[in-house]
């Protein structure tokens, strides 16, 4: 496969020797484009990385409002600017800072989405919106052996994803813009998120791509995810269209009775009218490291993790490229 590429590439090049540098990058993407697979890159070794990072005892839980969720913030804004992402419409920097006060808390906590964008190259104004929650729960406040609620995959996981497909995107080119966010807050009650969708035009946001714990082997087996809310909108056939031939399926979510399209962030964004699920791997049913303090980096698969973002990548290439625009959600809440 790098040979083919750098062949490719220099093939590229050549033929535009006479052209512009912007005309040059074109071509050259275009090729990219064509001839790449996924694993190309997003690998392993970054996923590890970024999933680590996140993960560590450092970060003491990534709880917001708290010392170690200000070093996983400040991580993923050095990888949004190594990666080369601009800030989003409104923002002089990738941070959306706000105050809430917690349920059942008086303390005013401050706390910050991290949002990053990719421009379209010709879809400017239509917006796809990839997402994951960098809070956890932070720490027990005592006891004996671990008291860190490493978040692991919860989900430090689903951010890794949000990392190595900004990297992808910005290397393979996108049609219409992208934005990344990492929400606060999650655990608390999918705040950042909401706080998030309060400042935004949902007409402009054609799909929402959240990714909830794909770290580990799903009921269905391996090359496998399972996609919230699928019967909402047509966005889950979608995918499973751009994923015929791959060798990785996407299935509706088994776990109805859990209520999961509306427990993580692209709830928010749903409940718009956006098109907005969430991808996960997780049997979230028998998970004993749910929630729990030994929801740690060595209890994920790493094949699983970067399998799926690679997945996530392919399976939402036509929604990104603007070939396909999933149907609108529709809700009918109870109250
Ligand atoms: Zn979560």
């Amino acid at each position: 496969m790098k040979k083919i590429f750098i062949t490719l590439l220099a093939a590229a090049s050549l033929t535009a020797c006479d052209a512009t540098k912007k005309s040059t990058e074109k071509s050259v993407k275009s090729v990219i484009t064509k001839s790449v697979k996924t694993s190309f890159f997003i690998d392993s070794v970054r996923v590890k990385k970024h999933l680590y990072t996140l993960a560590s005892d450092d970060m003491q839980g990534r709880k917001s409002g708290t010392e170690g969720i200000e070093k996983a913030a400040q991580y993923i804004e050095n990888e949004f600017k190594r990666i080369g992402l601009t800030t989003f419409e409104g923002l002089d920097s990738y941070r959306q800072t706000f105050n809430f006060t917690p349920r059942r808390s008086k303390e005013e906590i401050t706390s910050a989405n991290i949002i990053g964008v990719l421009e379209g190259n010709s879809k400017k104004e239509e917006f796809v919106i990839i997402s994951a929650h960098y809070d956890h729960l932070g720490m027990k406040k005592s006891g004996d052996g671990d008291l860190i609620y490493n978040g692991a995959n919860d989900d430090a996981s689903g951010v890794t994803g949000v990392l190595a497909l900004a990297e992808y995107f910005k290397k393979i080119g996108n049609e219409r813009t992208i934005v990344f966010a990492a929400f606060t807050a999650e655990e608390m009650g999918l705040i950042g998120s909401t706080y998030f969708g309060k400042g935004i035009d949902a007409a402009k946001f054609v799909a929402g791509i959240n990714l909830e714990m794909i770290g580990k082997t799903p009921s269905f087996g391996p090359h496998t995810a399972w996609l919230t809310g699928f019967e909402r909108s047509n966005f889950g056939k979608i995918v499973q269209k751009n994923l015929e031939g791959s060798g990785y399926q996407l299935f509706p979510d088994p776990y109805k009775n859990f209520n999961l399209f509306f427990r993580s962030d692209n709830a928010s964004l749903a409940r718009l009218g956006v098109p907005s699920h969430t991808f996960s791997t997780t049997a979230i049913d028998v998970d004993k490291d749910y929630h729990q303090v030994s929801d740690e980096a060595s209890t994920l698969n790493m094949s699983v993790i970067t399998q799926t973002i690679q997945a996530v990548a392919k399976g939402t290439e036509s929604i990104i490229d603007g070939r396909d625009t999933p149907t609108r959600v529709v809700l009918k809440e109870k109250k």
